[in-house]
């Protein structure tokens, strides 16, 4: 018989969701992805790019001038000093996760992951024969344990993983979190920080998003990633990149020149072409999708409050976590699962995403970037709870 490489993993949680959305016809509010089109503009210069492009492979690290303005778009934010040597375009974030973590992760080494997190970091590590250690965060946003982390670090140690703004948890690292984050890794400098930062363009509240690349300390030995199709509502291209110093980029350019060798050629012209419009046009600040979603989100969370699910406030992405437990004391699975079935709107249950479920958990998380006629409709069926 054939020996499975990951035994005890199923389909990921948003596809069997997704799935019993369709199945029941329910709202999806479950899996994160926008239910509207992206800015008809960057369309423009996309179907441009089809009519075009070579239609021949890009360079292996990615088209130049789409890189070379990345490295703009991060240097404005984060007055960074990043040039296109840094950046690799990716077949999304998760590629790029998968990557980072198979270009160091030797058997037996350990990958510090903050629990709950995003479903793919425990699987990539376990491809790899790493041995993924969980650190639980502090609910209700689920924010990191410093403590907690210091203590789960070993001489195995090599890689942690942050993901700021935090999903499902929805806090937000602030500079504090990261110096904390650099006191403690201060005399690991062979611990590499992976951080995931693809809601980096919606933060709520007038807070600002705080990549590892601008942290002394971390930069050094960091690999940022990023996903276009969170930028641009656009879940379904699966285009991304990872940004990291020259030493640690080229380590990452090993690995990923040979899980896909180079990404979609056109789309990147495509979004080079965007990129350069805007950055001679509007400045990069329009990418900015903060003030967008969150007036979703205060429709979501008012509306909410008014129920027996406890919604909390998210600090950033487009998710929100609810408490149902003044409404059932099933598990969440379950719960979800019934909920959908009673008043059609699909949810994610939270436990799956955790690596050691805490017992008693009573929370789902609801996804708000949807058009306001499907958040009104959600809202509808959900105040009958
Ligand atoms: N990280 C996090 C935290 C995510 O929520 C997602 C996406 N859905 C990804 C990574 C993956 O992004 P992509 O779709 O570009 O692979
Ligand atoms: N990141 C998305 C979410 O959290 C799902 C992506 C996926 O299905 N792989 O809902």
């Amino acid at each position: 018989m054939h020996r499975s490489k990951l035994p005890n993993e199923g389909i990921t949680i948003f596809s069997e969701m997704s799935a019993l959305a369709r199945r029941i016809n329910a709202i999806n509010l479950g899996q994160g992805f926008p239910d509207f089109t992206p800015d008809q503009t960057v369309i423009k210069h996309l179907r441009e790019a089809f009519l075009h492009s070579t239609h021949q492979y890009a360079p292996m690290k990615g088209n130049e001038k789409l890189r070379k303005l990345l490295a703009d778009k991060i240097n404005f934010f984060q007055n960074t000093k990043l040039n296109e040597e840094n950046i690799t375009i990716t077949a999304g974030a998760t590629q790029a996760i998968f990557c980072a973590i198979t270009s160091f992760i030797h058997p037996e080494d350990e990958v510090i992951i903050l629990d709950p997190g995003y479903d793919s970091y425990r699987p990539s590590v376990l491809f790899n024969s790493g041995v993924p250690v969980a650190v639980p965060s502090q609910p209700p946003l689920f924010r990191p344990d410093f403590d907690r982390i210091k203590d789960a670090i070993t001489d195995k140690t090599k890689i942690i993983i942050v993901n700021t703004p935090n999903n499902p948890g929805t806090h937000v690292w602030t500079r504090q979190d990261w110096e904390n984050l650099a006191d403690i890794l201060s005399r690991r400098e062979d611990i590499i920080v992976l951080s995931d930062e693809v809601y980096e363009h919606i933060v709520f509240d007038g807070k600002k998003h705080v990549s590892v690349l601008s942290i002394d300390g971390l930069k050094e030995r960091a690999i940022a990633v990023y996903s276009f199709g969170k930028t641009f509502h656009a879940t379904g291209w699966k285009i991304g990149y990872a940004v990291a110093s020259n030493r640690i980029i080229h380590e990452f350019d090993k690995i990923h020149q040979y899980v896909v060798y180079a990404v979609n050629n056109v789309m990147q012209e495509g979004l080079a072409s965007y990129l350069e419009h805007v950055k001679q046009h509007n400045g990069f600040e329009v990418l900015d999708q903060s003030d967008f979603f969150q007036k979703k989100r205060d429709f979501l969370y008012e509306a909410l409050s008014k129920t027996r699910l406890k919604p909390i406030k998210p600090e950033g992405t487009y998710f929100m976590l609810a408490d149902y437990s003044e409404l059932s004391d099933k598990p969440d699975m379950e719960f979800a699962i019934e909920l959908a079935h009673k008043i059609g709107v699909v949810t994610i249950p939270l436990s799956p995403l955790f690596i050691n479920q805490p017992k008693e958990l009573r929370m789902i998380r609801l996804c708000f970037a949807k058009k306001d006629e499907t958040l009104e409709q959600a809202v509808a069926k959900l105040s009958q709870l």
